[in-house]
């Protein structure tokens, strides 16, 4: 197979933008729409700090994890160049390529509801032509190459979460000697270099998953206090109506919702497919032990557990500031929490709840400096108290039951706000 990489010179761009108008004239592109982006190290501009300019696009990895876990198949790598190519015809339009790529390569078209990339110019490249971006390129800083070599021994020279194996060469720059400063005097603008690094995923705009998620926490919960035929028919159409509801809500967040089918095509490698069957998979045995047999109780329940743990998993790649893969408002635990919950453990369940947010602290506290300031995390501590009180003077079990399901809903709101995009880190 062959290995075309782009070549970039740190020492040679300007900034000047001729590669992105030529990439955008090439796709007929219009204003605001564009595959490769600019990137400015230091654009606040402190001396002393050197100042430079990466041009970036799609990088075609070599383990791209775009390709990877898009549940859809709509990857795929060319042969003739290495390129990794998207077919926009299969997408579905859930953006989870955005949230695996390291170098925010793949860009969400909303008004096509499909995601988009760079093609690595495929079909110029097949009539013997160079990509476009390198060929209007004024100072000779992007370029590239079909010459053979070893992926793995190329340097990208960033800093991203995780390498895997970008087509790409970047020469370092000759000389990163600036005028000599006291660096710690300008902690402000060097704080905005940091967040501008960094997109954060917010229960606001995740709402329909947050909304999902927390139902299948809450129908596991009520599948493992042993609900049955047996159980009074309020709660059955309950139990029947919030998992329809649930799978609807989820589908509002998919660009293209006609080709949701293609969800479970990736099975062997994609969380979002496994996630799908899971659900369909426990939602169809929940409906047989409601309304027609008495299932074995682990015959609902393990589908189930399976369901939540693809759910948590789906979300590691966003886990970006996170010190351990824990968190107190992930799927698992929720669901655990209700099921104590539902069974009146309260002692256990405060327990439990106190554990994971002293758990949640630890990975949290060195990493996140506002983390006290955070409203909704200082409101779900409060929770905890009022509901230690409550079972205390022995409240009715409505009123507990409300105030947990109100903390365990804020933990899931917390853990969505703490998700994050990484951005490319230029060094
Ligand atoms: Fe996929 Fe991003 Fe690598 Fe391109 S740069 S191949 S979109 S992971």
């Amino acid at each position: 197979m062959s290995a075309n990489y782009f070549i970039f010179d740190k020492n040679k761009c300007m900034g000047c933008q001729a590669c992105v108008v030529a990439c955008m004239n090439e796709n007929g592109f219009q204003v605001n729409q564009q595959w490769r982006n600019i990137f400015t190290q230091n654009e606040v501009k402190v001396p002393g700090i050197p100042l430079f300019y990466v041009s970036l696009a799609c990088n075609h990895c070599e383990e791209a994890p775009c390709m990877k876990y898009c549940p859809a198949l709509a990857y795929s790598r060319s042969l003739f160049t290495g390129a990794v190519l998207f077919q926009s015809e299969h997408c579905i339009g859930c953006q989870y390529c955005v949230w695996n790529c390291p170098y925010e390569a793949p860009k969400f078209n909303p008004f096509e509801g499909v995601v988009e990339k760079c093609h690595f110019c495929e079909s110029r490249q097949r009539e013997g032509l160079a990509p476009a971006c390198t060929t209007l390129c004024p100072t000779g800083a992007l370029d590239y190459s079909i010459a053979q070599i070893d992926k793995t021994s190329i340097t990208p020279g960033l800093k991203v979460a995780t390498n895997p194996g970008p087509s790409l060469l970047i020469l370092e720059l000759e000389n990163k000697n600036g005028p000599e400063m006291d660096l710690s005097l300008f902690d402000e603008e060097d704080k905005i270099l940091k967040e501008k690094k960094t997109k954060q995923i917010s229960a606001l705009h995740e709402w329909p998953l947050l909304i999902f998620t927390f139902i299948i926490s809450a129908l596991v919960a009520l599948s493992a206090t042993e609900t049955s035929e047996k159980s009074e028919e309020w709660l059955k159409w309950s139990m029947t109506i919030g998992g329809v509801f649930g799978a609807l809500l989820s589908s509002f967040h998919l660009g293209k919702k006609i080709r949701m089918w293609r969800v479970i095509l990736n099975l062997r490698h994609s969380w979002l497919s496994r996630e799908i069957l899971f659900f369909g998979l426990f939602y169809a045995l929940m409906i047989l032990n409601l309304w027609f047999f008495n299932l074995n109780y682990f015959v609902v329940l393990i589908p189930g557990i399976l369901l939540l743990f693809s759910i948590d998993m789906l979300y590691l790649p966003v886990q970006q500031k996170w010190k351990i893969p824990f968190h107190s408002g992930q799927s698992i635990f929720i669901a655990l929490s209700l099921t104590l919950l539902l069974l009146q453990y309260y002692w256990i369940l405060l327990a439990f709840m106190i554990i994971r947010m002293g758990v949640s602290l630890y990975a949290f506290l060195p990493v996140d400096e506002n983390l006290f300031k955070n409203k909704l995390f200082m409101i779900r501590w409060g929770l905890i108290d009022i509901s230690i009180i409550l079972v205390l003077f022995d409240a009715p079990f409505f009123i507990i039951l409300l105030m947990i399901l109100l903390g365990e809903f804020l933990d899931r709101v917390i853990f969505y706000n703490q998700l994050l995009i990484q951005k490319i880190t230029l060094e």
